[in-house]
């Protein structure tokens, strides 16, 4: 067993008052409790949930002052005496997702709905992330990273992957049906594309404002994309895409925007389902009552993945089936990534190196 040396001091990103900026500083290391581990993290995914935290932009408070992130990939360098080294022995490769943490013992918790769980730690918002050096994590929910897997590559399987891997379970498609997916182009999107092709799944990519967000669509392997800023008739165009014009089976709604939201039962088949996955600020839901009943449409929300969903999901990315642009930057430089990302100038996903 190795034994690490940990400072007691770090670099982080420190969201100081609500609505940003993160603040580029040194912070103590904290140390882990009984069931919790301390992770080295060498690698983090930057997700739009992250902006909307520093944002403060849902109705949910997040802790002040916040260090963000919740797609850190790195090593656990200490762990609390309840965690069994058969287990997680220190030197493991680990991610710390959304989900930082669950009671364990409520209905939810009993029924691998720990998303659910009234007592859920989240990474990023009510408790610190991984836009620092260390971050602790309960141990029973760290997502364990198989031997091989490259850290930064896979950061952001551990939210954007996750989530659209379970968004396209509870979508009820299956193997040769079709899939639109809204916002496309981005962090969630591009791995919705992946995803769904290892799924057997033929996709509808919808996106805009670049060349580029098309053709790394097409490159994951979307059978059509439509864009929604020079799309005429959007409606129309989607139901085009699927080869006799009924639409698609499924909708992920990944998009931060409210519009989408108002017309996926448009132009979603009939018994088909409308997954709402993306978090635009004080966005509603519309859709006509007499065709969701006449059409039986199901519209739903999905939010990330239980523990399960984790490890199917990182077995899809050990397997090679899931590869999506990334590009990687020093933590120092998170403020810039928020910057891109506000203006929906991201194809694909950056993730930060936290040793620069
Ligand atoms: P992102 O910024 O990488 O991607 C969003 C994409 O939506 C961009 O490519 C943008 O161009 C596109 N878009 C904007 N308007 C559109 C429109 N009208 N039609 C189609 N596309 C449009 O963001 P991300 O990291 O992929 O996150 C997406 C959303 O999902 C965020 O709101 C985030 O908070 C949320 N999220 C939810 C969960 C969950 O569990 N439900 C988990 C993770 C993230
Ligand atoms: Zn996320
Ligand atoms: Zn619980």
């Amino acid at each position: 067993m190795t034994n690490y040396e940990i400072p007691t001091e770090q670099w982080a990103q420190v969201v100081e008052k609500s609505g940003g900026p993160a603040i580029y500083k040194k912070i103590p290391v904290q140390q882990p409790g009984p069931d919790e581990v301390l992770v080295n993290v060498k690698y983090s995914g930057v997700c739009h949930t992250d902006l909307h935290a520093m944002k403060g932009d849902w109705p949910l408070d997040t802790k002040l002052p916040l260090v963000g992130g919740h797609e850190g990939a790195g090593i656990v360098v200490a762990k609390g005496t309840l965690v069994d080294d058969s287990d997680l022995p220190l030197g493991s490769h680990v991610g710390i997702k959304w989900l930082n943490g669950s009671c364990l013992a409520c209905s939810f918790c009993q029924q691998a709905d720990e998303p659910l769980c009234q007592k859920a730690l989240l990474s990023g918002y009510t408790v610190d992330g991984t836009f620092q050096q260390y971050a602790i994590a309960k141990a029973a929910h760290v997502a364990r990273i198989p031997e091989g897997v490259d850290l930064d590559a896979v950061a952001p399987v551990l939210c954007a992957g996750i989530t659209v891997y379970k968004g396209l379970k509870e979508s009820g498609a299956r193997p040769g049906q079709w899939v639109a997916i809204v916002g496309a182009g981005g962090g969630l999107g591009s791995m919705a594309i992946q995803y769904a092709k290892a799924m057997g799944l033929h996709t509808i990519a919808i996106d805009g404002g670049s060349v580029e967000k098309e053709e790394s669509c097409k490159k994951l392997g979307a059978a059509a994309y439509v864009d929604f800023a020079k799309s005429k008739d959007l409606v129309a165009d989607v139901k085009k895409a699927t080869p006799d014009g009924l639409g698609p089976h499924a909708v992920l709604l990944l998009a931060v925007q409210e519009k989408p939201f108002q017309q996926a039962t448009e132009y979603v088949r009939s018994r088909g389902s409308v997954v709402c996955i993306g978090l635009p600020a004080k966005a509603y839901l519309k859709a006509p009552v007499f065709d969701t009943v006449v059409r039986m449409i199901t519209i739903k929300g999905s939010y990330v993945g239980n523990r399960q969903d984790t490890a199917e999901a990182l077995d899809f990315y050990a397997r090679g089936l899931i590869q999506v642009p990334y590009k990687t930057v020093g933590l120092s430089e998170l403020q810039n990534v928020y910057t891109m990302m506000e203006e929906g100038k991201i194809v694909g996903r950056y993730v930060v190196d936290t040793s620069k």
